[in-house]
């Protein structure tokens, strides 16, 4: 049996391991699909999280230090995608892809949570390199300078008002005339001078070079194309929670969740099941950023270690 099973190797997993590890849990084991590391190895660069400024250094070769200092202290790392986690009387069973199981004393689940991708030309291409669905980590690279939101949600407002904060301009564009967000989130952003609202348009294309986005093409839907030189794109349409783990079998939430379906936790990372913990970006209000993820990772990992003190 292991005192604890940890879900996810991203920033949240990941610290979620060193800090039970180094506080003593023995039997602990990290459950990653892939390596582990998490969505910022997709980023081409990170400068918001303190003690790493280092400009030519990747998402990538900025969690490599953190897979070496995380499995220091024992950490067990199995390379397996967990379909399922069920609470079977005092323990927990966590089901891997292929039909095996095991069990574990408590888990932490930190599967984050996934941007959802709009779908236009060179998105895929341009992801991490211009095109972002993160303000507050890539706002900051285009100070000054104007930037292009997409979407019309209580996300894309909220998040064009911070930027219109840093960039010099804000064109938000968004494919009806009606926006889905809030009546005074919407109020808030036709007051900022610096935001120009782009209805009933898509993004066409976004275009670049080796060196990333270097504009975007809107298309109204009349079908008129105008090309936006020197813009970052900043795509807002949703997001899918990394849920699917808490569900059981009739695809019942084992857990409470709220309507979006983020895990709902308290400030010590505790679900409503006793034992299970959730951590990152899938639990209520998370900030979405690396420097938080870690937190909650190493706040849970103290919760685990006083819960299973309680049990013995
Ligand atoms: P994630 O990083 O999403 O990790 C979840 C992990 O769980 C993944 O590795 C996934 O493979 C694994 N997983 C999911 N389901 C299963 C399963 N069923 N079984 C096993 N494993 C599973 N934040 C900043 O602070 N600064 C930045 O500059 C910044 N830039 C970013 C740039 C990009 C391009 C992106 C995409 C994100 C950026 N972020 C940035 C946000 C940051 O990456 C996230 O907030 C952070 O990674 C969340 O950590 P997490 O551990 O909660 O989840
Ligand atoms: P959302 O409400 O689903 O909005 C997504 C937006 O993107 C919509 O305007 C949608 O257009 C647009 N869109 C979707 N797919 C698109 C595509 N392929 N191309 C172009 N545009 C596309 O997502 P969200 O803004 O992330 O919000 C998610 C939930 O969190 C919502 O319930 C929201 O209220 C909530 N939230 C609340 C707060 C808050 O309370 N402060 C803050 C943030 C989020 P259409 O409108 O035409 O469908």
């Amino acid at each position: 049996m292991l005192n604890c099973a940890i879900i996810g190797g991203g920033p949240a997993g990941l610290t979620a391991g060193l800090y039970a590890t180094r506080g003593g849990l023995k039997n602990v084991t990290l459950f990653e699909m892939g390596m582990p590391g998490g969505q910022i190895t997709q980023s081409s660069e990170i400068e918001n999280y303190p003690g790493f400024f280092e400009h030519d250094k990747t998402g990538m070769d900025f969690m490599d230090t953190w897979q070496k200092q995380c499995f220091y202290f024992g950490l067990k790392h199995e390379m397996k995608k967990v379909e399922r986690v069920a609470k079977t009387g005092e323990h927990f069973t966590i089901t891997l892809e292929g039909g095996e199981s095991v069990e574990a004393m408590t888990v932490i689940v930190c599967t984050g949570s996934t941007p959802k991708r709009a779908g236009f030309k060179g998105e895929d291409a341009f992801f991490g390199k211009g095109v972002s669905t993160c303000a507050t980590c890539d706002g900051f690279f285009y100070k000054n300078k104007p930037v292009t939101v997409l979407g019309g949600g209580d996300t894309a407002l909220e998040e064009a008002f911070y930027l219109s904060n840093i960039c010099s301009d804000v064109y938000v564009v968004h494919r009806r005339e009606e926006f889905r967000a809030a009546p005074p989130t919407i109020e808030r952003v036709m007051r900022k001078e610096n935001i120009h609202l782009v209805t009933n348009s898509f993004i066409d294309e976004v275009v670049g070079n080796v060196m990333g986005v270097t504009g975007v093409n809107i298309k109204n839907n009349n079908g008129e194309i105008t090309h936006m030189d020197n813009t970052g794109l900043f795509v807002f349409v949703g997001h899918n929670v990394n849920n699917s783990v808490l569900k059981d079998e009739k695809g019942e939430f084992i857990c409470a969740m709220n309507d979006w379906g983020q895990v709902i936790v308290d400030l010590s990372m505790k679900t409503s099941v006793e034992g299970l913990f959730a951590a990152g970006d899938m639990r209520i209000q998370a900030p979405k950023q690396v420097v938080s993820a870690a937190g909650d990772g190493a706040v849970a990992a103290l919760q685990v270690i006083a819960y299973i003190q309680e049990q013995s």
